[in-house]
């Protein structure tokens, strides 16, 4: 290509890393325990079959079922193309740019920052705590300019809850100031640590649900809104005309059906229970550094060497995710919670990796 044309890009784009997906890094193999995706699916097919005509922007049915799912009044909800689009959504309806700031906290999701420098909208980096709590004393000290605060919970990557009163505290704090924005991506797993009950308390309080997780329906890309009535109308002058296509809109309908909303509440206990399973299998692992306690379908563990087990169980055909570059997870891979046998297998292939680690320290004695 020429490069001149690519000096016509925005500065900010010129030198932007994007986003490492799944699917981007790639990955041979048969067990794909990397993307945090639901291991099974129900099959579905199309009742309609004609596409002629757009789609509704905020498609009523979806927005029914919805509010009927999880009790919350239909001015409340927003449906959007994946919480992906939602995150971006909120930046361009709330940030000024070059003026404005986003607070997040790493180790944690990273389209947070990528959106924000995409759209030239600062960033306050707040660690999280080596406990991988907030860091309280140094949000407050830094809450000037900032419109949005963007918490997942449970945090991904490393699975843990953020302390419920630490939320409450930073609702209060930046009230009228900035929306607290948490990301419940996975709170479907433990649904009992959701902030939605306080949306009529905390008019700054914006809560994203995916579609992509529990629900086994990552390829459709959907997802949820939930926030005070402004809030959401504020959006819905925003967003694209047509975010959601018609077969998604038909699919994400089946998908709320009595039976498969059966089938979902089951397929969260049994990826709760292959969680444990897997967890406690891992405890007997010496090359094992710290298996940290999740909350959702996927684990963060710490291993002595993490290329070096990725390696190996690439080579089993077995694709994990490393965690390492991120913020304090040096050595940490998170492992996407499987079917039962793909945890079996898993277990198998880290039990050919202890006997494939001793042989080698003879090698290497000698
Ligand atoms: C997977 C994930 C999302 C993206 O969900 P989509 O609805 O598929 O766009 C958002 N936030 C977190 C923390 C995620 O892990």
């Amino acid at each position: 290509m020429n490069v001149n044309l690519l000096k016509l890009a925005r500065k900010n784009i010129q030198t932007l890393i994007p986003y490492q997906s799944a699917r981007l890094i790639g990955g041979k193999g048969n067990i794909f325990l990397n993307a945090n995706e639901s291991p099974d699916s129900e099959s579905f097919s199309l009742t309609n079959k004609v596409f002629n005509r757009y789609p509704e922007c905020q498609p009523k049915e979806i927005l029914s079922v919805y509010s009927k799912y999880i009790s919350l009044p239909l001015n409340n909800i927003l449906v959007t193309r994946g919480s992906d689009e939602s995150i971006e959504l909120l930046i361009k309806t709330f940030c000024e740019p070059y003026k404005d700031s986003i607070m997040f906290f790493p180790p944690t999701y990273d389209m947070y920052h990528i959106n924000a420098k995409i759209l030239g909208i600062n960033a306050v980096i707040i660690p999280k705590l080596s406990n991988f709590q907030l860091n309280l004393k140094l949000i407050k000290s830094n809450s000037n300019s900032v419109k949005l605060i963007y918490i997942c919970n449970p945090n991904n990557p490393t699975g843990n809850i953020i302390r419920h009163k630490d939320i409450i505290f930073i609702l209060k704090l930046f009230e009228f100031k900035a929306l607290v924005v948490i990301d419940e991506a996975y709170i479907d797993f433990c649904l009992e640590n959701s902030m939605l009950k306080y949306l009529d308390k905390y008019p700054n309080l914006v809560i994203l649900r995916t579609l992509s997780k529990a629900f086994a329906l990552a390829g459709l890309r959907c997802g949820f809104t939930l926030a005070n009535k402004n809030i959401i109308s504020l959006l819905r002058k925003v967003i694209a005309p047509y975010p959601l296509s018609s077969p998604v809109i038909d699919i994400v309908n089946q998908a709320f059906s009595s039976k498969n909303i059966l089938i979902t509440k089951r397929r969260i206990l049994q990826l709760n229970d292959n969680r444990l399973f897997l967890v406690k299998e891992l405890n007997k692992l010496d090359f094992i550094e710290n298996i940290f306690d999740s909350y959702a379908n996927y684990i963060l563990v710490k291993f002595i060497n993490a290329n070096k087990i990725l390696r190996f169980l690439e080579n089993k055909g077995i694709v994990l995710r490393n965690q390492s570059a991120k913020l304090n997870l040096n050595n940490c891979i998170r492992i996407s919670i499987g079917t039962l046998l793909e945890c079996k297998n898993l277990v198998k292939m880290f039990n050919l990796y202890k006997i494939f680690l001793y042989k080698n320290k003879d090698i290497n004695c000698e």
